[in-house]
C-alpha cells in the first residue's frame, strides 16, 4: 500500500510550489528577555543568527515577562507537567476553575470555559451552538477565521455569509430569513489580515432587532484593546450586549489555550455537548498557571498598550512616507501589500537573508489571490531604531525586487 498515494501527494505539493505558496516554516528559536530577538537557523544543522522577528502574535511580548515564567516554572514544581485527562476525567484542575472564573470576571460575564486552543474554541463552541439550535441559520463575516468557518459547516446548520463588516449587507439578510427560524451571527473584532475592526455596536443593534444570538472573535484584540485590556467589545461599551466572546491565550496573553466568554446556562451548555471540549485531555496546570498571572499583568497594562499603539502608528506613517503600500488599518496589525505571491515570498527571503529581519509572507488562502502581503506585528518593544531598520531594509527590498514605491 505504501506509496500508493506518493505521485498524487507530489503533483499537490508541487502544483503549491508553482503558484509560488508552498509554505516554509522558519526554524527560530526565542530567547526569553531579548523579545522581539530571536536566532535563526537556515537548516537544522546551520550555525544560528540572530534576527528581529517581526510578524509574532505575542503583541507585548507576555511569553517572555518574568513573572510569568516564574508562575509557571513554580506550577510545574508544585504541580507537574500534564493534566492528566479531560476535564470529565481527572483534568480539572484548580488553576483551571481559577482561570476561567478570572476570565468570566474579565469580560463581564457569568461563566468562561476554556479549549485547548483558540482555534478548538471556535470550533467546538460555533458547531455546538449552531448545530444544536433547531433551524439556526448562521450569519458569518466573509472574512472569520477558518476555525469559524469550521464550526459553522461542522454544525451542519444552514448559514449565509455576508459582505465583510457591511451591516447594511447583513440587515438585508436577516430581513430576508424567515422571522420565526433562529439566526446566529459570527464575526471578529479586530480582523488581523486587513487590521480593521467591525462596527460591534451596529451588528448588537440588528441582533437586537432581528433576535439574533451575538458570537464575536476577540482573539486580537484580548490584552490589546479597551479598560483592563478586556477587548474591543469592553472599549466600545458592547461587551454586555454580546452572548459569546471567544479569546485565545496564544496571542497577547503569549501561551497557548482559547476560551469563550457568556451566560452560565450558555457555557454550561457548550461544556456539556462539545465534543472538542469532552473528548480532550485538559490544558496543564502550567499553562492555566501562566494565563492567570499574564491576565493579572494584562489587566494592568494600560501603559504597554499605550506604547503598543504609538508603534504601530509609528510604522504606519514612516511606511507611507517612505511610499511603501501600508494598509490604513484601524489596529496594531500593519500590513504591506505586494499583489502576489512569488514577490511576496522573495520579499521575505530577502528581508530575512539580507537584512536579517524575520516576517512570514501571508499569501492564498489566507488573503485573497492578488493581495499578498507582509504583515508586521510591531509590539512595545520595537524599539524607534528597530522601526527605522525595518522601513530602510523595505525600501532596498522593494526596489531590488522593482516593486512599486509611490513618489
Ligand atoms: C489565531 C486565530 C484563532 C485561533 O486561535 P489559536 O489560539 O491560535 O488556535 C481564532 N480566530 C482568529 C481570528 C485567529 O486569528
Amino acid at each position: 500500500m505504501s506509496g500508493r498515494f506518493d505521485s498524487l501527494f507530489a503533483d499537490r505539493l508541487g502544483a503549491l510550489k508553482d503558484e509560488g505558496r508552498y509554505r516554509v516554516f522558519a526554524d527560530i528559536e526565542r530567547l526569553a528577555g531579548r523579545f522581539p530577538k530571536a536566532l535563526y537557523r537556515g537548516s537544522p544543522d546551520a550555525a544560528p543568527v540572530e534576527v528581529t522577528v517581526w510578524c509574532s502574535n505575542d503583541y507585548l511580548g507576555q511569553g517572555q515577562h518574568p513573572a510569568i515564567i516564574a508562575a509557571m516554572q513554580a506550577s510545574a514544581g508544585r504541580c507537574g507537567a500534564g493534566a492528566g485527562g479531560t476535564r470529565n476525567i481527572s483534568g480539572n484542575s484548580h488553576e483551571l476553575v481559577e482561570l476561567e472564573r478570572e476570565l468570566a470576571a474579565w469580560h463581564g460575564k457569568e461563566a468562561a470555559l476554556t479549549f485547548t486552543s483558540g482555534f478548538v474554541a471556535n470550533e467546538a463552541a460555533l458547531s455546538v451552538l449552531a448545530r444544536q439550535i433547531p433551524g439556526c441559520i448562521v450569519f458569518s463575516d466573509a472574512d472569520n477565521h477558518a476555525s469559524m468557518i469550521a464550526g459553522i459547516r461542522n454544525s451542519r446548520a444552514e448559514y449565509q455569509i455576508f459582505r465583510h463588516n457591511d451591516v447594511a449587507h447583513l440587515r438585508s439578510l436577516l430581513a430576508a430569513a424567515p422571522a420565526d427560524r433562529p439566526k446566529l451571527i459570527a464575526f471578529e473584532s479586530v480582523y488581523s489580515m486587513d487590521g480593521d475592526i467591525a462596527p460591534i455596536g451596529a451588528i448588537c443593534d440588528l441582533a437586537d432587532e432581528f433576535g439574533a444570538l451575538t458570537y464575536l472573535d476577540e482573539v486580537h484584540a484580548v490584552g490589546l484593546y479597551g479598560p483592563q485590556g478586556a477587548g474591543v467589545a469592553a472599549r466600545d461599551g458592547q461587551a454586555h450586549r454580546l452572548d459569546i466572546i471567544q479569546g485565545t491565550l496564544g496571542k497577547a496573553f503569549g501561551l497557548i489555550g482559547g476560551y469563550i466568554a457568556g451566560s452560565a446556562l450558555l457555557v454550561d451548555f457548550v461544556r456539556s455537548f462539545a465534543p472538542g471540549f469532552i473528548f480532550t485531555t485538559a490544558l496543564p496546570p502550567v499553562i492555566a498557571a501562566g494565563a492567570r498571572a499574564s491576565l493579572a499583568l494584562l489587566s494592568a497594562a494600560d501603559d504597554l498598550r499605550t506604547a503598543h499603539q504609538a508603534q504601530a502608528g509609528k510604522l504606519k506613517t514612516m511606511l507611507a512616507k517612505a511610499g511603501l503600500p501600508v494598509l490604513p488599518s484601524a489596529s496594531h496589525i500593519v500590513p504591506v501589500m505586494v499583489g502576489d505571491a512569488d514577490s511576496c515570498r522573495e520579499a521575505a527571503g530577502l528581508l530575512l537573508q539580507r537584512h536579517r529581519i524575520y516576517v512570514q509572507p501571508i499569501n492564498f488562502p489566507t488573503v485573497p489571490r492578488g493581495t499578498e502581503r507582509l504583515r508586521f506585528t510591531p509590539s512595545p518593544y520595537h524599539n524607534d531604531r528597530l522601526l527605522s531598520e525595518l522601513v530602510t531594509a523595505l525600501g532596498a527590498v522593494w526596489r531590488e525586487l522593482y516593486l512599486p514605491i509611490a513618489a
